[in-house]
């Protein structure tokens, strides 16, 4: 195999691009910038739409055999890719944390994250299972069972490099799909190290291929034209998925979006503050709050509100900013420049409309921000209105249940919502009248490679995880079969 990426990001590193079967170093190169000191430390391929034709002939070819192969060679593969991304766990969430920003811990635990979907889809692989049914004619028997929908086409963004890409990856390849993953421009080298990987265990050329490119548009452009790639699976904002979801349509594609969120937290007076404040700490503040499940909006109940606010405030100043590199750190920078400039723009206006900044509300060094807690935020603000996605608590108070709930689903969005309370009839009746995919109660850490995890609404279309995600890389075919009713003799 010939490929730079086994070199540890130090000076310029150039990585390559696998596509159809062979590492390619492309015809221009597109720079891979670490946040944390705005300096280059790596190039990736930019790939042309020559090359997107290249990894899509290969992606179509690859499926003829792909898909005849057992499910059990099927799982055997993805078994040894799980062990080979544990094995280099250090190595690659080095290079994820250089990347993105994100703290060497968190990127440490984003990478056992993304092989428990590969371990999951692995076994799930070995369950894809048929149904006979009953039909009325008698001499008819009828079956269904379960086929890859085909090539896939996946988007991925930069927020989190590695498991975005597995829990796609995984479960079109325990299907028998093939597919090609396009990463956000900010993070392409976790992508092509998976990718180096799958190789490495004995993955087919054209399998799983990765097109890192300056201009997504252009490359995608291939996979929308033609029929042959047969779905598309996006993650990313709800603006962009929007966009993908019509070109799509023109081939009449599968499609499974994971979109934008906006989660709110309803803290109730019957909670135990303190763990209320532990779980919206972690629901917040994991990835300097770049996540789609983060909350946005903790709504706390009138007569706790003051409490909660000063826990939470001292909670957020104790936080670690520093450099992702080192183990003690909590928050990184943000992502890049514009991320920053969003994060800016979302305080001030909450503050010119007449939130109190409790902790941070100030841009530091570089591209990091201070963890922050807005107090007395108000509908109509920015940030209740788009997602931060930064280090941004924003607080707000409610009188009663019924208030709390009309307030949470008072969004486009329906990602992931939390409640706090003790008390579990209402446990029951909140997360029942959420109109969210994923409800967190008392736990503002729901993830798991196991569970349905998606969204309704602006939120996306679909589910990954479990046999929720395998389910999206697979066509139901219902067989009819007419037999003649009695036995013929010889
Ligand atoms: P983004 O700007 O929508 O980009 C996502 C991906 O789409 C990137 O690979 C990007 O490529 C690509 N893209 C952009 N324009 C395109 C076009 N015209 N044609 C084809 N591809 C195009 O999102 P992001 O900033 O990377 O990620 C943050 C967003 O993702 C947030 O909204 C977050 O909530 C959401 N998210 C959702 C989930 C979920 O599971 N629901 C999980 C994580 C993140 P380039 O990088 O080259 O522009």
């Amino acid at each position: 195999m010939s490929t730079a990426n086994s070199a540890t990001p130090a000076a310029i590193t150039p990585y390559k691009a696998l596509i159809a079967g062979r590492w390619i170093a492309g015809s221009g190169t597109l720079d891979v910038v670490n946040p944390a000191t705005q300096a280059v430390f790596a190039t990736v391929p930019d790939c042309t739409p020559d090359d997107a034709r290249r990894a899509h002939d290969a992606a179509v070819e690859a499926f003829a055999t792909w898909r005849r192969q057992t499910c059990f060679a099927r799982s055997a593969l993805l078994k040894a890719w799980h062990k080979a991304i544990l094995a280099d766990q250090e190595r690659i969430a080095r290079a994820l944390s250089s990347e993105m920003g994100k703290p060497i811990a968190e990127a440490r635990g984003e990478i056992a994250y993304a092989a428990a979907y590969v371990e999951s889809f692995a076994e799930e692989a070995t369950r894809i299972y048929g149904e006979t049914f009953p039909v009325p004619g008698a001499n008819k028997r009828a079956f269904a069972s379960r086929e890859p929908v085909g090539p896939v086409y996946a988007v991925t963004p930069w927020n989190f490099p590695a498991a975005m890409i597995t829990r796609k990856v995984a479960p079109a390849l325990a299907a028998g799909c093939t597919i090609i993953v396009k990463p956000a421009k900010q993070s392409p080298l976790t992508a092509l190290i998976l990718a180096e990987l799958w190789e490495k265990v004995g993955g087919p050329a054209g399998t799983f291929q990765v097109i890192t490119a300056s201009n997504a548009s252009r490359v995608s452009e291939v996979m929308f034209q033609s029929p042959a790639i047969r779905k598309l699976t996006f993650t990313g904002s709800t603006e962009i998925g929007r966009q993908l979801y019509q070109q799509a349509a023109a081939t009449i594609k599968k499609v499974s979006l994971e979109l934008g969120g906006h989660a709110p937290f309803l803290i109730f007076a019957d909670a135990d503050i303190d763990l209320a404040v532990k779980e919206v700490m972690a629901c917040k503040f994991r990835n300097a709050g770049q996540t789609c499940v983060c909350t946005n909006r903790i709504y706390v109940q009138e007569s706790i509100a003051d409490a909660f606010a000063s826990k939470l405030a001292a909670a957020v100043t104790a936080l670690k900013v520093g450099n992702p590199a080192d183990d003690a750190t909590q928050i990184g920078p943000l992502v890049d420049a514009a991320a920053l400039r969003k994060v800016s723009r979302h305080v001030d206006n909450a503050v010119q409309l007449g939130a109190t900044v409790l902790t941070g509300g100030k841009a530091l060094d570089g591209l990091y921000y201070a963890p922050t807690v807005l107090a007395n935020v108000k509908p109509g603000m920015e940030l209740m209105e788009e997602e931060t996605f930064g280090p941004v608590a924003p607080l707000l108070t409610f009188k009663s249940e019924a208030e709390a709930i009309q307030a949470a689903n008072d969004t486009p969005y329906g990602l992931a919502a939390y409640l706090y309370t003790n008390d579990l009839s209402r446990a029951i009746r909140v997360s029942e009248a959420l109109e969210y995919g994923i409800v967190g109660v008392n736990d503002g850490a729901t993830a798991t490679a196991q569970a349905p995890f998606g969204g309704i609404k602006d939120s996306g279309i679909g589910r990954e995880g479990g046999p929720w995600g395998l389910a999206e890389f697979l066509e139901v075919k219902y067989v009819s079969i007419a037999i003649k009713a009695d036995c013929q003799p010889h």
